[in-house]
């Protein structure tokens, strides 16, 4: 079994040598426990904070052991009742090409139906980032139809899911994203109304010019993956009582600062910011993942993937992850 250990903690930028390969036997199963072949990993930007041991809403990712993750994949021994070989599941398997779980632990392990939804797209649309979507635009900015949404990181795991949901719910709904191909894909695979290419607008006067036109009713909702200027022209752009769920600042998790340049524009435009981790409210699940499971079953959301192949790539993909490198929801593929 090999498995993917963090080996040591990254000083500023997260490097390849953090990471490191190894291979270990697996264990003859208990009562109660089941053994999953990975089909495929999820990788996501969250894990670059766990890489850290400061404080955190969550617990550090131990040295020295299998980084944890997402994981969708098939049940190849059981001493579980309810699960059988070749039951398809999603868990909590890390990076390693197998698992034991004790499948009696409450949401260890969920069986997923792949009649309709590949089984990778449990990891993404129709999994944690799905959701994360879902809880922000529903539960936060708490949309209406009509009113105009904005996205940052578009073309990823969780700015398509945004769109299609915002989409569904009659809002115009502007993506922004990074160079052509993405923006191309936002509006004409994703069906977003626009999208803008960040990197033709480099500061706040620039993308605050872009915003005006792709947004004429100003900006309703804002949902926030990136942070940085992007926020600041944002805030120029917004309406009264317009309502921001922040999900995401990828652009300061190596350690760079996010200065707002004007917070001022929050009060002044009665604004409501509210910042969430989507694992705090498993109460939502459920109905998220039914209305997502539709829209990809029903062809609504066309979620794209970035699958790199085999768990020793694992690490350069991951980092290739925190530059924007991936192309949709960032994966490797086992087997
Ligand atoms: P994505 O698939 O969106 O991949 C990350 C993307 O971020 C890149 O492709 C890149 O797209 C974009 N990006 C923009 N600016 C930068 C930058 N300065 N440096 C690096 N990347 C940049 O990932 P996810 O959909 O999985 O996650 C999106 C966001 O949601 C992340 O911020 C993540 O932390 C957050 N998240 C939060 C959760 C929560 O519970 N709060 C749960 C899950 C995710 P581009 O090329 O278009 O810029």
């Amino acid at each position: 079994n090999k498995q993917i250990h963090l080996d040591n903690r990254p000083d500023g930028e997260a490097v390849a040598g953090n990471f490191k390969l190894v291979t270990a036997e697996t264990p003859a199963l208990a009562d109660n426990q089941v053994l999953v072949r990975h089909h495929y990993m999820s990788l996501d930007p969250y894990m670059r904070g766990r890489m850290n041991d400061s404080k955190s809403y969550a617990q550090p990712q131990p040295l020295g052991q299998v980084m944890q993750g997402g994981t969708v994949g098939e049940v190849v021994e059981s001493k579980h009742p309810r699960y059988a070989v070749g039951d398809k599941v999603v868990g909590f398997g890390g990076w390693q090409e197998y698992s034991v779980v004790d499948a009696s632990q409450p949401g260890a392990l969920k069986k997923v139906d792949t009649t309709h939804v590949p089984l990778s797209h449990y990891l993404g649309a129709v999994g944690m980032p799905g959701v994360t979507a879902w809880y922000g635009l529903v539960k936060i900015i708490a949309p209406k139809a009509g009113e105009t949404m904005v996205v940052t990181a578009a073309s990823g795991a969780v700015g398509s899911a945004f769109g299609a949901l915002a989409k569904a719910r009659g809002c115009r709904v502007v993506g922004i994203a990074g160079g052509p191909d993405k923006c191309k894909y936002v509006t004409d695979e994703l069906g977003f109304d626009a999208c803008i290419d960040y990197r033709q607008h480099p500061d706040v006067k620039s993308m605050s010019a872009a915003l005006k036109e792709a947004c004429p009713n100003g900006i309703d909702g804002y949902f926030e993956n990136v942070g940085g200027y992007i926020f600041d022209a944002v805030l120029l752009r917004a309406n009264a009582f317009s309502r921001v769920a922040l999900c995401g600042m990828i652009a300061g998790y190596d350690g760079q600062p996010l200065p707002l340049a004007n917070p001022a524009l929050i009060l002044i435009n009665r604004m409501k910011i509210e910042g969430f981790i989507v694992s705090e409210h498993m109460e939502v699940w459920p109905e998220a993942l039914t209305e997502l499971g539709t829209l990809v079953g029903t062809g609504k959301l066309k979620p794209r993937e970035s699958v790199a192949q085999g768990i020793e790539s694992a690490p350069e993909a991951f980092l290739g992850l925190l530059k924007g490198k991936n192309f949709g929801k960032q994966l490797v593929k086992l087997i």
